[in-house]
Order: structure tokens, then C-alpha cells, then sequence
């Protein structure tokens, strides 16, 4: 499956009343929610002796992946240029791969 082809399928289940504007709100809203919520079981795991439940932080990295094909669709972007521009920044960054050199003095963005 492609990035698209996510997107495509995901925005399947993307409330058709909501304008623009509550499409953009409810992407980033959204993305922020389920990073919560990710974060919130390495938490428990971490701080609050939890067994680490991988099963279920995998179904949040979905949600968080369902909020970027939303919020991407918001500004007119598809899902694979996203990822595409992503990657085009990190090899610019890093052409050789991670270097903590590169990370400390890198310019600003
Ligand atoms: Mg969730």
C-alpha cells in the first residue's frame, strides 16, 4: 500500500460535513490527541510500571497516521509527497545517515 492509497482509503471515513476549515482544526487536533495518547502508554509503561502494550501503541501510530492523511488533504497535499519531502529533508540533513554533529549544528528551519 502506498501513501495514497491510505490516504485515499482513510479519508473514506472523514466526516463529510465538515468544511475545510474543520477539516484543517480537526487534522491537527487530531494528530496532537493521538500522539497523547501514544505517549501516554510509554508513560505508564516507563513510570508507572505497565507492561508495554505494542499491540495497542501500534493501533495509536495508525490513528496518528489517519490525522496526517487528514490534515495533508487539508492543505492539498497527498500523502506520498508528505513523505517524499520528509525523506528529501532528512537526506539533506543527514547524506551519509545520523551524525551527531550534524543534528548539534544543523541551521534553523
Ligand atoms: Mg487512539
Amino acid at each position: 500500500m502506498t501513501g495514497n492509497e491510505y490516504q485515499r482509503l482513510a479519508l473514506t471515513t472523514l466526516n463529510p460535513a465538515l468544511s475545510g476549515r474543520d477539516i484543517l482544526i480537526n487534522g491537527v487536533m487530531g494528530l496532537c490527541g493521538e500522539a497523547g495518547e501514544a505517549i501516554d502508554l510509554v508513560k505508564k509503561h516507563l513510570a508507572q510500571g505497565h507492561e508495554l502494550d505494542c499491540e495497542k501503541l501500534a493501533k495509536e501510530l495508525g490513528d496518528v497516521a489517519w490525522y496526517l492523511a487528514e490534515t495533508a488533504h487539508a492543505i492539498g497535499y497527498d500523502l506520498d509527497t508528505v513523505l517524499q519531502m520528509n525523506l528529501d529533508k532528512l537526506k539533506a540533513r543527514y547524506p551519509d545517515g545520523f551524525a551527531a554533529e550534524r543534528s548539534k549544528h544543523r541551521p534553523s528551519e
